[in-house]
């Protein structure tokens, strides 16, 4: 499942194909993704500039001339490709190494920039919707996201009042958006163990009885960025060196410290423990009961 780092390449994946681009056409194939797509979803979009691509935790935000945005989400298993009208061979390549996928290509734009771009999602848990600009702030799946990791308003103060009194473990509150936004599974494991903090730790450790933030809050606010700063370059990565060959736009190759590396040795210098797996709030945690307090 893509959690920020992937949206966010993705997002400078698509750039260049949709940013100052008009919808010269717009195919739905399916409309019944996650929701319903709105009615007259082609319509509102063709022959309308996307102004800008940006994006709000796991959400990409298309800008429209229009004065809409169109909010996408990938889902769990949503995906975005990007061909080039112009390159005839691509084309080609397209349609014959694609073809027993193209019955997940739900959504497909024909950009101005030459350049089309579909959406595939064989699970259908991903979505599209379209809002007014102006009423973006009062949108139900944004109002009650938490500040973005990367931003700057997000540092120890915030994570500390937010986990002020929280008697889940630190892994939940992690997980919780509206603590945080746009961190999954893997990224609270990898940050976890960059911390030095125990997945199972009570929540309300990381803050004084007032909600200020103690060394372990500061550490823990470093560790996540350093591990989504560190994951978006390796994003960076595979799409300037052509690894994503099929114009696919989704998941890459990313080297995780823990997750999913159960029974291997813990990569800290100096330690001496071993990965092990766990089950919290039904989902696996990786970690290392040595280097981790
Ligand atoms: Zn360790």
């Amino acid at each position: 499942m893509p959690e920020l780092p992937e949206v966010e390449t993705v997002r400078r994946g698509l750039q260049p194909a949709m940013e100052r681009a008009r919808f010269a056409k717009v195919e739905v194939n399916r409309g019944d993704l996650r929701w319903p797509l709105p009615k007259d979803f082609a319509g509102r979009l063709q022959g309308k500039t996307v102004t800008g691509l940006g994006r709000r935790a796991k959400y990409l935000l298309a800008d429209l001339s229009s004065g809409d945005v169109l909010l996408m989400h990938l889902g769990m298993s949503g995906s975005f490709h990007v061909f080039q009208e112009a390159d005839g061979k691509a084309i080609g390549r397209y349609h014959h190494e694609r073809a027993q996928h193209a019955a997940h290509d739900h959504v497909v734009f024909h950009m101005s920039s030459g350049a089309i771009v579909t959406f595939n999602d064989p699970r259908r848990f991903g979505s599209m919707k379209l809002v007014a600009r102006a009423k973006l702030d009062a949108e139900p799946l944004l109002a009650r996201l938490g500040p973005e990791p990367l931003g700057n308003a997000f540092d120890a103060a915030m994570l500390a009042n937010a986990c002020k009194g929280k008697r889940t473990s630190l892994k939940a509150a992690l997980l919780d958006q509206r603590v945080v936004a746009g961190l999954g599974n893997i990224y609270v494991c990898e940050a976890l163990h960059r911390a030095r903090l125990s997945p199972k730790r009570i929540a309300a450790t990381i803050a004084t009885k007032t909600g200020a933030p103690n060394e372990r809050a500061e550490r823990l606010v470093e560790a996540i960025k350093a591990v989504l700063n560190a994951a978006i370059k390796d994003g960076g990565s595979s799409l300037r060196d052509h690894k994503l060959t099929d114009g696919e736009l989704g998941m890459f190759q990313h080297r995780f410290r823990v997750y999913d590396r159960e029974g291997e040795k813990c990569p800290t210098p100096g330690c001496r423990g071993t990965i092990k797996r766990i089950v919290q709030n039904g989902r696996s945690t990786f970690y290392c009961p040595v280097c981790q307090k």
